[in-house]
C-alpha cells in the first residue's frame, strides 16, 4: 500500500524531529514475558490473544468491573436487588442433598442477623473437606434466591481471621480473559494478580505526568500514578471514577494532539500547488451559467477552499453537508478554479478528478456537470468500469496530453493506467465508500499531491467528524437552498398499502414522480433480489401499462441497462422508479416528490435519511412513506419516530450515534481512530470537545511544543511514537 507520508518530505522530517528524541529505557517498555508470573509461553499467548506486548499494555488492560469486598454485609440486609455480597459468619450445618444430577452440597452460614445457604453443585468433595462446622468463614459471591431463601452458589470462601474483619482495602478488579488464556491459567483473577504485582514494581516516576499543569488544575485531575493505581485497585468507587475520568481525558486529548499536530504540520510545511487565480472559466460560469444564487453556506465553503488553494500548501478538506445541500456545485466551481490555473513551469492547466462510489452516481455527476458547462471550453469526461475500450483509450489520452479538464468516474479513475499531465485537484464524493488506501493512490499522480476535497452526506457533529476523519480540515454546508419545503415523513403499516398506492396516483396526476425502494443487505443476495422482483410485480399491479410506466434499477443489472432505466426516469418517461438502495447516494430528479421505503424497519437511520433525501429537491411539497410490516421492534419504532420528527441530517446522525454507537460511523472502523480503550466518542462527547479545545490551544500557541509547561506533553508523545503517530499517517 502506498504510504501517504512518503510524498510529504517536509512533514516527514518535521514529525521525525518532533517525535524522535531518544527516550530513556523505561520499565514500561519491557516485554510482558518479563513480568513475574508470565514467562515466554503465557507471554506469547497474551500477545496473540489480547495484543499485550509490554508492561505498559498490561497496565492499560483495564478491568471491566470491580467487586466490592471492602465491606462486610449483614445477611438480613441482602435482598433481590443485591448483586454481590460479602458475608462473615459461623458455619452451623452442612448437608448433601439430592441424587445424581441434582446432587448438591448445602452449607448454612449464620451471622448475628440471620442465616443463608452456600451451595455447591460441582467440586463437592473439595468443598466438604474445606468446611468445618463451627468455624467462622468469609464468603463472597453472587446473591440469589431459591424458594425465598437467600443463597450464594459456588462462593469464594476462606477462613475468617482477625485481619480480615474489615474486609479488603480496595475494590477487586475483574478482567476479561479468553478461553485460550484461561487454559493457560490466566483467568480474570490471575490478571488481577499480575497487575497487582506490576504496580508493586512501579513507582510514580515510571508514570510521569503527561498533561500540562494548567489542565490538571482546571479539571482537578488526579495524578497519572494515582489514576493507574485506582483504575485497577481503587479504594472507593469515587476514586475509581476519578481515575477513569482522568485516563479517558488523556486518551482523547492525545488523540486530538496527534491529529492536530498532523494538521498543523501540513498547514506549515506541506507543499501544494498554488491556484491563486480566479480566471475566465470560473468567472464566466459564475456570472453567466450558474443557474441559481449560491447559498451563504456554499459561498463560505467556496471561500475556505479558495484560501487553501492560494496558500501554497496542500488542501485536505472534509466537506459535510446534508443530502440536497448542494455540494456538487461547490465541487464544480472549485474544479473550474483549478482549470483556470496553470503549472508554474510547464504552463499546463490543472486537471481535476471527481470520484464517486457507484457508477450510477458517477453518471449522474457527469450528466449534471457536462450540462452545466456545455457552453464553456471545458473538457469533461466520464470513466467507469463499463466504459468501452475505444472511449477509454480516448479518455486516457486526453488525461495524458492535458486536453481533459475534468475527469468524473468511479474508482476506475485512480487505476495506474490513468496518467494525468497535470492533476491538481481531486474531489471524493461520499467518502465512506472509499478506503484510505484508494485515496492514497491519488497522491502519486503528480509531482506534488493534488488538493483533496472529501464530500460526505453523513453529517456528524464537527468534533466527531474531525476525530473520525483524521487530519482533514473541515467545512460544512449547514443551509439548504431556498424554497425547499421540509419533506413530510410518515410511518404506515403494511395494511395501509392500498392507500399509499392511491396517494402515489394522486401525485402522478399532478405530474410528479415516485420512488419505491426495497431493502437490500447485499447487492447480490438472492432473497433481496426476489423481494425486489415480487415488489416490482406488485407495484405493476397497482400501476398498469400503458397508463403508467415503471423503471427498475438494481445492482444485478449491467451498467448500460441501469443507465437506460435511470435515464427514462430522469426524462420523466417513467413515473415510478422501483429500485434497491443503489439509488441511495446522489441521484437527482427534482420532479420526484414521493419516496416509499419498503420494509423500512430493516434500514438504519442514516440510510433512511439518505434515501429520503432523493425527494424534496424541487420546490413542491414532497413526501416520504416508511412502510413496515405490522410488527415492528421497539428499536425500529424509535428510528422511524425520529425520522418522522425531523428533516435535519445532523439531528438524525446524532440520534443514530446515540442508538448505534461510534463503531458504525461509516468508513471509520478500519481507521482505528475511534478505538479508544476507555473513552467512547459518543457518550463522552462533552469530554471529547474539551480535549479538542485543550489540544488546539496548545498547538496554536506552541506548535513545536518548546514551552516549558508543554514538556510533559512532548515527552509523552515521544514515548508513544511509532505505536501511534506513524501508523496513522498511512
Ligand atoms: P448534495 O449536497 O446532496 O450532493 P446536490 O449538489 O446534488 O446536493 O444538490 C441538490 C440540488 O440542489 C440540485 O438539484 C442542485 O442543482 C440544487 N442546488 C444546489 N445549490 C443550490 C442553490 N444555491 N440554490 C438552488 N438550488 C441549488
Ligand atoms: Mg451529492
Amino acid at each position: 500500500m502506498a504510504r501517504r507520508w512518503v510524498s510529504f518530505p517536509a512533514k516527514e522530517i518535521y514529525l521525525y524531529k518532533l517525535l524522535t528524541i531518544s527516550s530513556s529505557p523505561n520499565i514500561l517498555s519491557s516485554p510482558v514475558e518479563y513480568l513475574k508470573g508470565v514467562g515466554p509461553l503465557r507471554g506469547d499467548m497474551l500477545k496473540k490473544e489480547l495484543s499485550i506486548f509490554t508492561f505498559k499494555d498490561m497496565l492499560e488492560y483495564y478491568p471491566f468491573r470491580h467487586l466490592d469486598k471492602t465491606k462486610i454485609d449483614k445477611i438480613a440486609t441482602l435482598n433481590e436487588g443485591t448483586e454481590y455480597a460479602q458475608v462473615a459468619g459461623k458455619l452451623t450445618h452442612v448437608e448433601l442433598i439430592g441424587e445424581k444430577r441434582s446432587k448438591r452440597l448445602v452449607a448454612y452460614l449464620q451471622d448475628d442477623t440471620g442465616e443463608m445457604e452456600l451451595v455447591w453443585f460441582q467440586g463437592i468433595s473439595w468443598a466438604e473437606k474445606l468446611l468445618t462446622v463451627g468455624h467462622h468463614y468469609l464468603v463472597f459471591g453472587k446473591v440469589g434466591f431459591f424458594m425465598n431463601r437467600v443463597q450464594i452458589n459456588h462462593p469464594e470462601i476462606e477462613l475468617y481471621t482477625a485481619e480480615k474483619a474489615d474486609g479488603k482495602k480496595f475494590l477487586e478488579p475483574v478482567y476479561y480473559s479468553t478461553e485460550k488464556l484461561k487454559a493457560r491459567g490466566l483467568n480474570g483473577r490471575a490478571f488481577a494478580k499480575l497487575t497487582y504485582a506490576l504496580l508493586q514494581q512501579l513507582s510514580a516516576k515510571d508514570l510521569p505526568e503527561n498533561l500540562p499543569e494548567s489542565l490538571l488544575l482546571k479539571y482537578r485531575f488526579i495524578s497519572r500514578w494515582d489514576a493507574f493505581r485506582s483504575i485497577h485497585f481503587p479504594a472507593t468507587e469515587e476514586l475509581y471514577a476519578h481515575a477513569v475520568r482522568r485516563l479517558k481525558f488523556e486518551e482523547l486529548f492525545f488523540a486530538q494532539m496527534r491529529l492536530g499536530l498532523l494538521r498543523s504540520t501540513r498547514h506549515r510545511f506541506s507543499q501544494g500547488w498554488t491556484f491563486n487565480k480566479v480566471g475566465d472559466l470560473f468567472n464566466t460560469f459564475y456570472n453567466t451559467y450558474l443557474p441559481f444564487e449560491l447559498t451563504n453556506a456554499q459561498k463560505r465553503v467556496l471561500k475556505e477552499i479558495r484560501k487553501d488553494f492560494g496558500s501554497g500548501k496542500q488542501m485536505n478538506r472534509l466537506l459535510q453537508g446534508d443530502v440536497g445541500s448542494g455540494k456538487t456545485i461547490v465541487a464544480l466551481l472549485s474544479m473550474l478554479i483549478a482549470a483556470d490555473n496553470t503549472h508554474p513551469t510547464k504552463g499546463d492547466a490543472f486537471q481535476s478528478v471527481l470520484m464517486a462510489p457507484t457508477e450510477i452516481l458517477a453518471q449522474q455527476h457527469y450528466n449534471t456537470i457536462a450540462a452545466l458547462v456545455k457552453d464553456l471550453p471545458v473538457c469533461v469526461k466520464l470513466l467507469t468500469g463499463s466504459s468501452v475500450t475505444k472511449q477509454r483509450r480516448e479518455i486516457l489520452k486526453a488525461c495524458e496530453d492535458g486536453s481533459l479538464n475534468i475527469l468524473i468516474g468511479t474508482h476506475a479513475v485512480i487505476e495506474d493506467k490513468v496518467q494525468f499531465k497535470n492533476l491538481g485537484f481531486a474531489v471524493i464524493d461520499e467518502q465512506h465508500k472509499f478506503g484510505v488506501a484508494q485515496r492514497a493512490r491519488l497522491w502519486a499522480k503528480n509531482t506534488l499531491p493534488p488538493h483533496v476535497l472529501v464530500m460526505t452526506a453523513t453529517p456528524i457533529p464537527r468534533t466527531l467528524a474531525l476525530t473520525a476523519y483524521g487530519d482533514l480540515d473541515y467545512s460544512v454546508i449547514d443551509e439548504l437552498p431556498p424554497g425547499r419545503q421540509p419533506i413530510t415523513t410518515v410511518h404506515r403499516f403494511e395494511n395501509k398499502r392500498p392507500m399509499v398506492m392511491d396517494f402515489i396516483k394522486d401525485e402522478i396526476k399532478k405530474g410528479r414522480q415516485a420512488y419505491v425502494v426495497y431493502p437490500l443487505i447485499e447487492e447480490s443476495a438472492k432473497m433481496d433480489y426476489e423481494n425486489l422482483m415480487k415488489g416490482f410485480e406488485e407495484v405493476k399491479s397497482f400501476f398498469p401499462e400503458p397508463k403508467y410506466w415503471i423503471s427498475m434499477v438494481h445492482g444485478r443489472q449491467p451498467g448500460d441497462q441501469k443507465e437506460t432505466n435511470m435515464q427514462r426516469f430522469v426524462k420523466a418517461d417513467t413515473q415510478i422508479m422501483v429500485s434497491t438502495t443503489v439509488i441511495e447516494v446522489g441521484v437527482n430528479v427534482p420532479n420526484a416528490s414521493i419516496m416509499v421505503i419498503e420494509s423500512a424497519e430493516k434500514f438504519g437511520l442514516s440510510q433512511l435519511h439518505q434515501l429520503r433525501g432523493r425527494v424534496g429537491r424541487g420546490s413542491e411539497q414532497s413526501y416520504c412513506v416508511l412502510l413496515t410490516g405490522n410488527k415492528v421492534s421497539k428499536d425500529a419504532r424509535e428510528r422511524l419516530k425520529i425520522l418522522c420528527a425531523t428533516n435535519d441530517g445532523f439531528k438524525v446522525a446524532e440520534k443514530d450515534l446515540e442508538i448505534r454507537g461510534p463503531g458504525d460511523i461509516e468508513g471509520t472502523k478500519q481507521s482505528g481512530l475511534l478505538n479508544f480503550k476507555l473513552a467512547n466518542i459518543v457518550s463522552d462527547r462533552v469530554m471529547l470537545e474539551a480535549a479538542k479545545i485543550a489540544a488546539e490551544e496548545i498547538i496554536n500557541t506552541d506548535p513545536d511544543l518548546t514551552m516549558e509547561e508543554n514538556a510533559p506533553v512532548k515527552n509523552y508523545l515521544h514515548f508513544q511514537k511509532g505505536k501511534t503517530v506513524w501508523s496513522k499517517i498511512s
